[in-house]
């Protein structure tokens, strides 16, 4: 039997980079997986190319922002059965030195990876706590952890997404649902194609290189696997050491 047979998740924002291998991974272990797209569209053509047939894999609309959406989306995936496993993956950054920093672009990076996730942990709790089971990984960040100059924005939503996952852990753990987060360093994907050879150089990794969306979607999949039952609240970096 497969570690995630019979188990229904879910992955904001599974379309591409470390959401899509997630998705992938989950489904390789057995669950059947929505992924979601702002664009309900992409998502399913998204869904079906990750699923090869093997109708495990499935697209739905959902824009993390706004609550409509949220409140449609996960009454669809609730309507269809119990949801054993939301991963909060959806995120965006909106770089810049602080004095450079619009509120506009500071309020869309709080909104979508903080209220985003905050509105999609709230929509899947409640059936989860009448199921006495759940599994909620949330993705933060290195630089939740330890900042970096040109990212406070970022590193705001993503050291609050490690404040909400351990308060959370702490509400609901007796019901036998856990919460944790993973905190990836600097990963391969569209949010980091635009780093430069010389801001790469910045980040000193002891690995020497960067990681791969499937070595996050590994240390995703333990967390959101019946054998993580005894782990709550925690903060699982997968840098290759990063430490700035
Ligand atoms: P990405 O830009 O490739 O993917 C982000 C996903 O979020 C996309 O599918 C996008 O459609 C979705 N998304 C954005 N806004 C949304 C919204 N309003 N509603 C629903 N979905 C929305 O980025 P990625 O590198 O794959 O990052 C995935 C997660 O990992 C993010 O939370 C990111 O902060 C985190 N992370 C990434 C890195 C890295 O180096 N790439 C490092 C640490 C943490």
């Amino acid at each position: 039997m497969m570690r995630l047979e019979e188990q229904r998740a879910l992955v904001t924002g599974g379309t591409r980079g470390i959401g899509r291998a997630i998705a992938a991974r989950l489904a390789d272990e057995g669950a059947s997986v929505w992924i979601t797209g702002t664009d309900g569209g992409r998502a399913e053509t998204a869904a079906a190319e990750l699923d090869g047939g093997r109708s495990r894999v499935r697209g739905i609309e959902l824009d993390v922002r706004d609550p409509g959406s949220v409140k449609q989306c996960f009454g669809r995936v609730h309507r269809e059965g119990p949801l054993h496993i939301l991963v909060n993956n959806a995120g965006i950054s909106r770089d810049r030195l602080l004095m450079a920093q619009s509120r506009e672009d500071w309020r869309l990076v709080l909104s979508t990876n903080l209220d985003g996730l905050y509105a999609c942990c709230h929509a899947a709790i409640r059936p989860m706590l009448k199921a006495r089971y759940g599994r909620i990984v949330n993705l933060s960040s290195v630089v939740g952890i330890h900042g970096n100059a040109g990212q406070a924005a970022y590193a705001a939503s993503k050291a609050g997404i490690i404040g909400f996952t351990k308060a959370l852990g702490k509400e609901v753990a007796r019901r036998k649902i856990t919460v944790n987060a993973v905190a990836p360093g600097l990963v391969e994907t569209d949010m980091t194609s635009h780093l430069t050879d010389a801001a790469r150089k910045r980040f000193r990794i002891p690995i020497a290189r960067a990681g791969s969306p499937e070595e996050v979607a590994a240390a995703v999949a333990f967390l959101a696997s019946p054998e993580a039952s005894y782990i709550v609240g925690a903060v699982l970096e997968v840098t290759g050491g990063l430490a700035p």
